[in-house]
């Protein structure tokens, strides 16, 4: 048995740590997407017709069903995604619950109406406003490495919005993805508002072919590429959260105690299968040995074993592939010179997908672990001259998530943050961005088109309408038939007035 593979109209779900079996899923083939998709479209217009207010209160019941069933949620993550406990806790269940807690409670404030104001005095009788309407039926597919966070962030933003949703959770983590329809049946969604469609990647091509009015996508370059492909015929809206090669700057002057434990959190924890990973570091040569040397000795003292054990620090990778192209990655980048300083090897008498964390020295970018998303627990370090290499090496990425600088100089941090080709840059932290809702998600390159979180964000799940209204003082406009000699007259010194020297210097 592999992970995700379907079996006689069922997901069989995997345990990552034991490569047991530990539960099953009937799966929605590609054939009944579009039954779906419908139940969906016919339940939009009495969702969207609620108050913003009544859409929240349907999250916060969702949001207290979750906080009665923490533990079970945690458990679960930690036996079908092979994440601790902590993690389980903190940055998938904490994360979620944060996104759904504020937008439920912002969201009102973001998306009423705009008056917009009317300086032009050609328009002056007329009074213009912005409304924000949802887009429709929206599809959510989400990747494995967060399974709850990312889906919750995207199903519950499109929701109270006043859209109707589809899940389509990766086959990875059917078992938790499971656990979604359940916290909306408990929270009395009415029905078709929210769907799970369980099911293999064929399922989530179904979804992106129906007749569906927006696709939020999270996962790799490769599908989203696919995804874009797909929607392009139909000219169907789409948003991608995509793939990152994350970089980090330590200056001379950086605190090194912090810099390396930051170093090592950033690039294993979630066993470094996160899209904002610390994936290649870039330290000044002057402190390069120290730093080094730190980072790993905190790496050999990492804990790698059961997640289900409060005291390991990291778990196993999710799958075979994945941590083939970590091995990969290693040994491609140990024939072209590297040297791995620690870790890089199968922990054995373990069944699952166990791999010592890994921290390398001698690296360049001829490697592709310096270049391509490794998304697995090695870290790549690289001695530079100055902060300019720095950067311009940090930039030399088809990817452009997020970056971290580590300084005890904030000024010149930032300094160099406003140089990096991304869409966050962190001062002395790393990889936290997506827990915080108030800041947009989502980078430049290959690594993300639109954002999630922040106004930006839930504007994503609606669409502007203006609504212009004309007072209705004047019968006849200047721009209406029919047109004359005075009317051209009139034009021109009406321009030469509002253009010209006069009203122009006024600031609108
Ligand atoms: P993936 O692309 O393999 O799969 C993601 C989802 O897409 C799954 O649900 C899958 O079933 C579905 N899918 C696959 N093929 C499809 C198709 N042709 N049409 C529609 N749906 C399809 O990605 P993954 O392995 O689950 O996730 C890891 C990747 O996600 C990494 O590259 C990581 O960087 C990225 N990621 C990005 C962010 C972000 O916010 N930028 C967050 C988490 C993960």
């Amino acid at each position: 048995m592999s992970l995700g593979e379907i079996k006689d109209g069922k997901l069989i779900a995997i345990s990552p740590s034991t490569l047991e079996k530990i539960g099953e899923v009937k799966v929605v083939p590609p054939q009944d997407v579009e039954k779906h998709v419908e139940r969906a479209r016919k339940a939009f217009p009495g969702w969207k017709a609620l108050s913003f207010r009544e859409r929240a209160e349907y999250i916060f019941a969702a949001k207290n069903y979750i906080l009665a069933h923490l533990d079970k949620l945690a458990d679960l993550m930690v036996l079908e995604n092979g994440k601790p406990k902590v993690e389980a806790l903190n940055s998938d269940l904490f994360v979620g619950l944060e996104v759904m807690t504020y937008f439920a409670k912002r969201g009102e404030r973001i998306l009423r109406d705009e008056p917009v104001r009317n300086p032009q005095m050609y328009f002056k009788e007329k009074r213009h406003y912005i409304c924000y309407e949802p887009v429709g039926v929206v599809g959510v597919i989400a990747p494995w490495n967060f399974p709850f966070s990312i889906s919750m962030s995207g199903v519950s933003m499109a929701l109270l919005a006043g859209n109707t949703v589809l899940l389509k959770p990766s086959p990875h983590t059917c078992l938790i993805g499971e656990k979604f329809s359940e916290i909306f049946q408990s929270a009395g969604l009415p029905e078709g508002v929210f769907q799970a469609l369980p099911g293999g990647n064929d399922t989530g091509e179904a979804l992106v072919k129906a007749n569906i009015d927006k696709i939020v996508f999270t996962g790799s370059v490769r599908t989203g590429k696919r995804i874009m492909e797909t929607c392009a015929p139909h000219l169907r809206p789409l948003m991608l959260e995509l793939g990152g090669k994350d970089p980090m700057l330590v200056r001379e002057d950086a605190d090194l105690e912090a810099a390396a434990s930051g170093a090592v959190w950033g690039a294993f924890t979630n066993c470094g299968q996160v899209c904002a990973s610390v994936e290649r570091v870039y330290v000044n040569k002057k402190i390069a040995k120290v730093f080094i040397d730190r980072v790993v000795e905190k790496t050999s003292k990492l804990r790698v074993g059961d997640p289900s054990r409060d005291s390991m620090d990291v778990g196993p990778m999710i799958s075979m592939e994945q941590l083939k192209i970590v091995e990969s990655h290693l040994s491609e980048a140990q024939e072209k010179g590297a040297k791995v300083l620690v870790g890089g090897k199968r922990i054995e008498g373990l069944k699952g997908y166990f791999i010592q964390p890994a921290v390398l020295a001698n690296v360049n970018h001829t490697m592709r672990i310096m270049k391509e998303e490794t998304f697995g627990p090695a870290l790549p370090i690289m001695e530079v001259e100055n902060d300019g290499e720095a950067v311009a090496l940090a930039n030399d990425s088809e990817y452009g998530l997020c970056a971290s600088v580590w300084s005890r100089d904030v000024r010149e941090a930032e300094r160099m943050a406003q140089q990096i080709e991304t869409g966050l840059v962190t001062v002395n932290d790393a990889l936290y961005g997506y827990a915080v809702p108030q800041i947009p998600w989502g980078g430049v390159k290959y690594s993300s088109l639109g954002h999630s979180h922040a106004e930006m964000g839930l504007k994503e799940f609606v669409h502007p309408k203006t609504v212009s209204i004309d007072k209705g003082f004047m019968k006849k406009k200047m721009y209406w038939y029919p047109y004359s000699e005075k009317t051209t007259q009139l034009m021109r010194k009406t321009m030469q007035f509002v253009f010209g020297k006069g009203i122009s210097k006024i600031k609108f």
